[in-house]
């Protein structure tokens, strides 16, 4: 039965590498792989996946609105697919990840995503969000925080080596930008006094606080 995985890391716990070994493993057989990347993603040029140990494979690019079911399924026609490969897969939105679960239900060729699980918030990313949900398998890619615990969220830091709590999810960037952390390095890092001197702890105001005490609000908290 051909299956959906999901391959998910903090990051920089060589995703591109795998994807191509695996992607090599098919083609030494005779075999052929379609090997997907987010047109989001030109760090590398136009089309490739490229791992930071030197080697690279030609991709082909998906959009947004792009149906990599009916994509997948016209280059299967052209010439027999025997697996498809996804790099940077938290990119794809809920329809394409309903996309691939056709392409292994329908076409029986078995899909690999590889992609970052959170952004540097701790927010999932809607690719990995419905992987997570949908994927007949999720296989965890291991890196490690500079504590030697498990890495499993990342931040964004500025030049300096200081902590970006804000800005937008989309952002792609190489090695200094992105910091994989464990929970707990990660918490700390999220409330390091900012360059303004305020921290996350000091928003949650007992203003803020003073409001759970009116019914409403109570009857909100006792629904969780
Ligand atoms: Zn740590």
């Amino acid at each position: 039965m051909a299956k959906l995985y999901y391959y998910y890391s903090s990051m920089n716990a060589g995703k591109s590498t795998t994807l191509l070994q695996s992607s090599f493993n098919y083609r030494e057989r005779g075999m052929h792989t379609l090997i997907w990347t987010a047109a989001i993603d030109d760090r590398f040029g136009e089309g490739q996946v490229a791992s930071r140990i030197g080697i690279h494979e030609p991709a082909s690019r998906f959009h947004k609105e792009d149906n990599i079911f009916q994509l997948t399924k016209s280059s299967h026609e052209h010439r027999e697919i025997s697996c498809v490969l996804i790099d940077e897969a938290q990119f794809l939105t809920k329809a394409q990840v309903w996309q691939l679960t056709h392409i292994t239900d329908t076409l029986k060729i078995p899909v690999l995503c590889y992609g970052i699980r959170t952004d540097f918030q701790g927010q999932l990313f809607e690719g990995s969000q419905w992987l997570l949900a949908w994927a007949d398998e999720l296989v965890e890619l291991k890196t490690i925080c500079h504590c030697a615990r498990k890495a499993t969220m990342v931040v964004r830091v500025n030049a300096k080596g200081e902590t970006i709590r804000q800005g937008t999810q989309v952002e792609i960037g190489g090695n200094d930008r992105y910091v994989p952390l464990c929970r707990t390095h990660f918490k700390e890092a999220m409330l390091t006094k900012s360059c303004t001197g305020e921290t996350k702890l000091a928003q949650e105001s007992p203003q803020q606080h003073q409001s759970h005490n009116q019914p409403e609000s109570q009857q909100n908290l006792l629904k969780h």
